[in-house]
């Protein structure tokens, strides 16, 4: 049995103490969760039973927990992994952090992370936190997942596309490596779970006969859930045995507002001062919809601090959302300064996926925004939308982890009491043209047979298909294409930025796509505070260009970099990081966004750690570019040529209309715009530099639906653009 005993861990003199009583700390953490009580029967279970579900309240410890006691019960042996898929890469990282620390190993040995453009795994990983949607790109490579022993599919309540779509290929490798490993033992023995524990243990190195698949141990499949819904999954996975971790939980009391609430930001903020004011100590937990809002409560708070009376002003807000880089993340889960109150503003990432410890209070204003899809009008939408019962019950719950709390929904009694029990899987409420790409890349060609846990709508399979087709990924019969369609299923991009991606390659433009790609990959990267407004707008003004929001952003982004390169080239990284801060502030530029897109691009958090771990890698150095290299990395290796268009953007902006073409809008005599694909009255959005322009044609970027469907990065096109540069979609059209 691997011993936890740990070699990495260093410790120098004078520190032995501290980090002793530290990790006693934490071993005693550890023991007195939940789920310490029932380790022995979990591992038992997990050895009796090839999927198990296992359904515990939040904080009872199944993340960070079951994959420790997997190890040391031997899951690992062999070389295998225990993967841990999350739906959310914030979570991965914290967790992975939160385990290794737990473990006494360091981060990215025996205890690692891989999330889409950042990878903390070395050969020597054991244990391997990820994105849902990273192990599904990893299938492209190993269709039968041959390093993992066990994956266990965390969050399965949140029911995100990816992971619906992930169970189901799951369901298919299982059977597979079943197959393949009867075929091995079944002959010397009838009985064949004794069988497949041996065959856990045999070496696989004897040659293939030919036509032979390599003899895989049975894969182990564990699906954790919050809530309480474990028969759905259950029946999908042929009656397989569910277990409950009984949690800990104090009581909340639930407190509703006595009108509905006009603005629920500025509630927001209100709401957290009165905590302040008149509650005892205790972290306040708020959950808002994104990272606008969470900067616009930041400022909100900041302004309205000096106007406290003295003494009163002790209260520190920690922002936490998916796209904020990692180290920043972690700041949410550190202790606030000695005598001060904590404030975290978070997207529903805090609902169940990451624990925060210390929240006493929460404050929900019971909206969340989500994906929507319309497969009539072939739209998909971010719009902000009211929770369901269960995610408002999850959200109180967090009050209650370490004693009794209040929760402080920002809507009436009425307004709960409407709200639907559960939220809509979003497999049922988005564009499908990236799973499809995937899942066609995988081999399975019969989407609409495709065994779903739930099965989207007909109308929005063929809709995306057609899409698909129309972006030449799919050919008439339905098949990838080749080269095109193995080209866009190879980048970790949505289908349509890949498509992008490559025909800029043609249009000399590559270098300039890039930029525009990754920058859109990341949330905005200006930063309008609400006091500032008019003076953002002016040092906006400075990038804009009269085409439109896509070269204003690449303008943005290459300014940044000739302001780092002007400086001295030999200055330190944490010179060229303050400067770089500096800039952002000056130009109100979000500096979190910009170095995220940056990470996208080109210069990746971790990639000089997996540059040097490339060595002890060499059998798996595939996996790791096509799950995540950076996106210049990715262009490369496809043997696309990187070329500038330098300043002639004509080529870049007919290249956008080449492959935005199904996003691309008229004007009307009355000034909004018909999105011509869909017939959808939209209009452009306040901050876009063409708002007030408002040229004739134009292609965007998205669609968001507020009060008014709004899309957003626009760029100005020629319409004959459309008949020449898409015919197989314009010709017919006038
Ligand atoms: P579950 O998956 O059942 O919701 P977790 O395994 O995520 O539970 O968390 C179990 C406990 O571990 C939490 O209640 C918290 O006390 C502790 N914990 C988890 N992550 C961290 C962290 N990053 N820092 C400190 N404590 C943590
Ligand atoms: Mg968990």
């Amino acid at each position: 049995m691997p011993s936890m005993a740990n070699s990495h861990y260093k410790q120098t003199n004078g520190t032995i103490s501290n980090n002793d009583s530290r990790r006693q700390k934490i071993l005693e953490q550890r023991k007195s969760l939940p789920i310490a009580a029932v380790e022995k029967r979990l591992v038992e279970e997990v050895r009796n039973n090839h999927t198990l579900i296992i359904v515990g309240e939040t904080g009872s410890g199944k993340t960070t927990q079951l994959p420790q006691y997997l190890f040391k019960a031997g899951f690992c042996h062999d070389g295998k992994l225990v993967g841990v898929t999350q739906p959310r890469r914030v979570a991965a990282v914290t967790v992975a952090k939160r385990v290794a620390e737990e473990s006494g190993v360091q981060l990215g040995q025996r205890v690692g992370y891989s999330v889409r453009f950042d990878d903390m795994t070395c050969g020597s990983t054991r244990i391997k936190y990820m994105t849902d949607g990273l192990l599904l790109r990893e299938a492209l490579l190993d269709p039968r997942l041959s390093r993992y022993s066990v994956i266990v599919v965390d969050e399965a309540h949140e029911r995100t596309v990816h992971t619906d779509v992930l169970l189901g290929l799951l369901k298919n490798v299982q059977k597979a490596r079943s197959q393949s490993a009867n075929e091995s033992v079944g002959r010397a023995n009838s009985n064949n779970d004794t069988n497949l524990e041996k065959a856990n243990g045999v070496q696989m190195a004897s040659p293939l006969k030919q036509g032979q698949v390599a003899k895989l141990p049975p894969l182990r499949l564990i699906i954790m859930s919050a809530s309480l819904d474990a028969r759905i999954f259950s029946e999908y996975f042929g009656g397989a045995k569910a277990v409950h971790v009984q949690g800990r939980q104090f009581p909340v009391d639930v407190f509703y507002t006595l009108h509905a609430e006009t603005d629920y930001v500025e509630a927001a903020m209100v709401t957290i001062f009165q905590i302040h004011l008149e509650e005892a100590p205790g972290d306040i937990l708020v959950f808002l919809t994104g990272q606008e809002e969470i900067e616009s409560v930041e400022g909100l708070v900041r302004d309205k601090l000096p106007q406290l009376p003295e003494g009163n002003r002790n209260i520190v807000t920690v922002p936490i959302y998916a796209s904020l880089p990692s180290e920043q993340q972690m700041k949410a889960f550190m202790p606030a300064p000695d005598g001060f109150r904590k404030v975290i503003l978070a997207t529903n990432i805090a609902e169940t996926s990451v624990t925060i410890p210390g929240i006493k209070y929460v404050v929900d204003p019971g909206v969340v925004k989500a994906r929507n899809y319309n497969p009539r009008t072939g739209i998909e939408s971010l719009s902000i939308i009211p929770t369901s019962k269960a995610q408002a019950l999850q959200r109180s719950g967090r009050a209650g982890r370490e004693g009794p709390g209040k929760c402080f929904r920002l809507y009436t009694e009425r307004e709960f009491e409407k709200l639907a029990d559960s939220t809509v899987p979003e497999i049922k409420r988005c564009n499908l043209s990236n799973v499809i790409l995937q899942l066609k890349a995988l081999g399975i060609d019969d989407i609409i047979g495709f065994d779903f846990m739930e099965k989207p709508s007909r109308m929005a399979i063929v809709k995306s298909l057609e899409e698909l087709f129309l972006l030449g990924a799919l050919t008439e019969e339905y098949k990838l294409s080749d080269p095109i369609g193995n080209q866009m299923a190879k980048l970790p991009l949505d289908p349509i930025y890949s498509k992008a991606l490559i025909l800029s390659s043609q249009f000399n433009c590559l270098e300039e796509m890039l930029i525009a790609v990754s920058v859109l990959s990341v949330e905005s990267i200006f930063f309008t505070p609400r006091e500032k407004q008019e003076e953002a707008r002016t040092a906006i003004k400075r990038f804009s260009s009269p085409e439109g929001d896509h070269i204003t952003l690449i303008n943005v982004y290459k300014s940044c970099d000739e302001f780092l390169e002007s400086g001295n080239a030999n200055s330190s990284k944490e010179k060229t990081f303050k400067n770089m801060k500096k800039w952002c502030k000056e130009n109100f530029v979000n500096g979190r966004s910009l170095r995220h897109a940056r990470d996208v691009h080109r210069y990746g958090s971790s990639l000089k750690a997996y540059c040097e771990r490339t060595d002890a890698l060499s059998g798996s150095n595939n996996l790791k570019i096509i799950c995540l290299s950076q996106i210049r990395d990715h262009v490369k290796q496809m043997g696309l040529r990187i070329a500038s268009c330098g300043e002639d953007m004509l080529l870049f902006r007919r290249c956008l209309a080449a492959s935005f073409f199904l996003n691309a809008a008229l004007k009307q005599p009355d000034g909004t715009y018909r999105a011509l694909a869909s017939s959808q009255m939209v209009q452009i959005h306040p901050t876009s530099v063409l708002f007030r322009a408002k040229p004739d044609c134009i292609i965007f970027n998205e669609l968001v639906r507020t009060n008014q469907n709004y899309i957003r990065d626009v760029t100005r096109i020629d319409p004959m653009w459309l008949t020449e540069l898409a015919p197989h979609f314009y010709a017919r059209q006038d």
